[in-house]
C-alpha cells in the first residue's frame, strides 16, 4: 500500500531522474512530480549532454567518483541496450585539446570513461595551437529525447505528473509527507539560496552528419559535439548573466573559434541556437533539512546546483537523494507511514 506521498519539484535531468529513482525503489511511496517547464523547455534541454566533469571544490572526491560512476553505468546500460534510440543516449569518441599542458593530466573520471590515453603528437599536429591532448570514448545523453523516455518510465511505476509553478514550499504541505527539490536555479527563490545563479550558455545545433568524432577545448569555451540528429558547436560561459535572447556577438565568436578547430563546419547547415541557463552553484548542495511548513516540520530533500555537469552527474546525485528518502521515512513518525 502507498503510504507516504512524495512531491518532486523540477522536471529536468536532475527531477527526473531523481523521481525515477524513487518510485522504483519505493513502493510505500505515491511520488509526484510537479514542474512548471517540462521538456523541450527546460535547460536540461539545451545541454549538450556530454558526460564530462569538472571537479566541484566541496564536495570530497570520492562521493563525486560515486555520482560520476553511477551516470556512466546508467547511461552505459541504456546506450548498449536496444533502448538507445528511443532514450537519446550514445557512445561517442573524440578528444580533449589543451593550449596548456593542465596541471591534473588525468582528470578524476579518467579511468571511468572508455580507453582514455593522452593523445600523441601525430594527433596533436591537427591542432598547432593546442600542447596536449587527450582520446576516450564517453556517453551523450540527448535530453530532448531522454526527458520525455524517462518521463514514460516514471509513469509506468505508478508515477504522476502535474504542471505547475510552485511559490513556496507551503503550498505542498498539506499533500505531501516529503518534499525533493530539484528545481535548479529555480532554488534561488524556492528555497532563497544566493549561491545559485545563472550561468548563460549559447549554442549552435548545426547539420554536419560527416562529423563523428568530438573535439572540446579544455578550457570549456570551444566545443563540437556530433550527435543523434545534430552538432552540439558552442559554447558561452557567462556567469550571472540571465539573458535568453540570443547574442549576436556570441555567435560569430562561437563559429570564428569552432571553426579553426573544425574548418569543415563552414560547410554546415545552422539548424537553430538556442541559449539554455545553467544551474551555478559552487557545489551543488545534496542533502536533507527539516523545514517548518504551516506549523509541521516537513522533510526536504535538496538535489541542485549541478552548473555545467547535470547530465553527466543527475543519476549518481538522484541515487544519493534516494538514500536521503530512505533516510526520512526511517526518521518518520510511525503513523505517517502507515
Ligand atoms: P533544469 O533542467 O533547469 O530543470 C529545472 C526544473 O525545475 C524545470 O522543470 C523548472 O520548470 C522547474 N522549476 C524551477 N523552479 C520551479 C518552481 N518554483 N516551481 C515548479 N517548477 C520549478 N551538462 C552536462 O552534464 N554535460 C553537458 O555537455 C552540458 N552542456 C551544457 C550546455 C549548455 C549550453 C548548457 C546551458 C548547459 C549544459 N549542461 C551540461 C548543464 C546542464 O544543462 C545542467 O546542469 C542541467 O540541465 C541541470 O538540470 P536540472 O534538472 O537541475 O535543471
Amino acid at each position: 500500500m502507498k503510504t507516504v506521498r512524495v512531491a518532486v519539484v523540477g522536471a529536468g535531468v536532475v527531477g527526473f531522474s531523481t523521481a525515477v529513482c524513487i518510485v522504483e525503489a519505493l513502493p510505500i511511496c505515491s511520488v509526484t512530480l510537479l514542474a512548471e517547464k517540462f521538456s523541450p523547455d527546460t535547460t536540461s534541454d539545451v545541454a549538450a549532454g556530454m558526460v564530462l566533469a569538472e571537479v566541484f571544490p566541496d564536495i570530497p572526491l570520492e562521493r563525486q567518483r560515486r555520482w560520476f560512476k553511477d551516470g556512466f553505468d546508467h547511461l552505459l546500460d541504456i546506450a548498449q541496450s536496444e533502448h538507445a534510440p528511443e532514450a537519446g543516449v550514445l557512445l561517442t569518441s573524440g578528444c580533449q585539446i589543451f593550449k596548456e599542458v593542465p596541471a591534473e593530466m588525468k582528470p578524476f573520471w579518467s579511468d571511468i570513461v572508455i580507453g582514455f590515453r593522452n593523445m600523441t603528437d601525430l594527433e596533436l599536429k591537427r591542432f598547432p595551437n593546442h600542447k596536449f591532448g587527450q582520446v576516450f570514448t564517453t556517453l551523450k545523453c540527448e535530453c530532448s529525447i531522454y526527458l520525455p523516455w524517462l518521463e514514460k518510465r516514471f509513469r509506468k511505476a505508478g508515477g504522476r505528473v502535474e504542471q505547475r509553478k510552485v511559490n513556496s514550499l507551503q503550498e505542498l504541505s498539506n499533500n505531501f509527507d516529503i518534499i525533493v527539490n530539484c528545481t535548479g536555479l529555480g532554488s534561488r527563490t524556492l528555497v532563497g539560496d544566493n549561491q545559485v545563479h545563472p550561468i548563460r550558455g549559447q549554442v549552435f545545433k548545426m547539420e554536419a552528419p560527416w562529423l563523428k568524432h568530438f573535439i572540446r577545448d579544455g578550457d570549456g569555451m570551444s566545443y563540437i559535439y556530433p550527435g543523434i540528429h545534430s552538432v552540439t558547436v558552442g559554447g558561452t560561459k557567462q556567469v550571472g548573466d540571465s539573458r535568453l535572447q540570443l547574442d549576436q556577438g556570441d555567435s560569430k565568436s562561437i563559429l570564428e573559434r569552432c571553426r579553426k578547430l573544425e574548418p569543415s563546419l563552414r560547410k554546415a547547415k545552422v539548424l537553430h541556437e538556442p541559449v539554455g541557463l545553467r544551474p551555478g552553484r559552487r557545489s551543488p548542495r545534496v542533502d536533507k533539512e527539516l523545514v517548518e511548513l504551516r506549523g509541521r516540520q516537513v522533510p526536504v530533500v535538496h538535489n541542485y546546483g549541478h552548473s555545467g555537469w547535470g547530465v553527466s552527474f543527475a543519476w549518481g546525485t538522484a541515487r544519493d537523494a534516494l538514500g536521503l528518502v530512505r533516510q526520512c521515512l526511517h526518521e518518520m513518525p510511525l503513523q505517517a507511514k502507515l
